[in-house]
């Protein structure tokens, strides 16, 4: 039994090392990646839930990594966030995706704004604001096409420096979306205080929907709250036709998710936004 517990023990020890030893590299190699150009955007549509039109494009970082291949960003931006990383990755994203979407506007595609994910490190950082201003600025993209994505469980540290933030956001015409709702285990209360346009319901209650009772009535009671609150409501994870079906029939205002599109390359964004606009 010793013996077996001296291996249970080395077994672990060892996991332990190379999973540290990884993100020891990653965390080095990330700099790289951020130098070197080995970070891209791809766009994933939101379809307006009545007219089937994309109106808006979620805005996701990924990493093409020389020797370990494609890194989901799951992986590595908690990873940037602990660094402090964040700071320099989340202002490229934001500058790349504010380039991109005056490209886009000047394809024809105006009504299209563009939403990016701002980490709470973001957001609690002094100069935020500038970096927004700074990025809108340099591209002439206008405020009301950019919409920011922030997790509820933000408000959760600093609540006022972020709340505060989150109003100075609002003031310059940028929009505010809260995502992952529903997953934070924030109070109710704190729905109030968020200046937000939108609600993003997070997709673990979208995924059974049409089975499961409880998330169904999640769902429905989100939608409800937040109209009552003069919010937009959008589903993450429609995976399929009858997903989009049934939160149609319950008046969610926008759908996203693979059923639609997959988050793409800009390139391939333009194509889809050209065959759409086509058929
Ligand atoms: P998120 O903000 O909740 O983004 C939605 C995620 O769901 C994306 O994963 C997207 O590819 C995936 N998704 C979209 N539709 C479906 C669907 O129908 N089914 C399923 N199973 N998944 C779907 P992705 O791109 O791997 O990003 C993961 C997370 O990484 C994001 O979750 C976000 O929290 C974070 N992230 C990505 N880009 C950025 C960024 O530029 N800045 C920050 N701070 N975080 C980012
Ligand atoms: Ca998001
Ligand atoms: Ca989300
Ligand atoms: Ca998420």
């Amino acid at each position: 039994a010793k013996q077996q517990g001296r291996n249970t023990y080395q077994w672990y020890s060892q996991e332990f090392n190379e999973e540290a030893s990884y993100r020891v590299a990653l965390r080095n190699e990330l700099q790289d990646a951020i130098d070197q150009e080995q970070l891209s955007v791809y766009y994933q549509p939101l379809i307006d839930a009545h007219t089937g039109q994309t109106r808006n494009v979620e805005a996701l970082v990924r990493w093409q990594h020389p020797t370990r291949g494609l890194i989901s960003p799951a992986d590595f931006i908690p990873l940037a966030e602990e660094t402090g990383q964040i700071i320099a990755l989340g202002e490229w994203v934001l500058r790349k995706a504010c380039r991109d979407m005056v490209h886009l506007h000047s394809r024809g595609f105006r009504h299209c704004s563009i939403s990016v994910n701002v980490s709470p490190i973001q957001l609690r950082k002094e100069g935020f604001i500038l970096t927004v201003t700074n990025a809108l600025k340099a591209f002439g993209l206008p405020p009301e096409s950019l919409e920011l994505e922030v997790v509820e469980s933000a408000v959760l540290l600093d609540t006022d420096v972020v709340i505060n933030t989150l109003h100075a956001i609002r003031a310059l015409g940028v929009h505010i979306a809260i995502d992952d709702f529903g997953t934070g285990f924030s109070s109710l209360s704190y729905i109030k205080l968020l200046p937000a346009n939108k609600i993003k319901i997070d997709r673990s209650f979208i995924k059974d929907v049409i089975e499961n009772r409880s998330d169904a009535a999640i769902t429905q009671g989100v939608i409800s709250m937040a109209h009552h609150l003069g919010l937009e409501v959008v589903a993450e994870g429609v995976e399929t036709e009858a997903h989009a079906t049934y939160l149609r029939k319950n008046h969610c205002d926008l759908l996203q998710g693979f059923a639609f599109a997959r988050p793409m390359p800009f390139d391939d964004l333009l194509a889809f936004l050209n065959d759409q606009g086509a058929g």
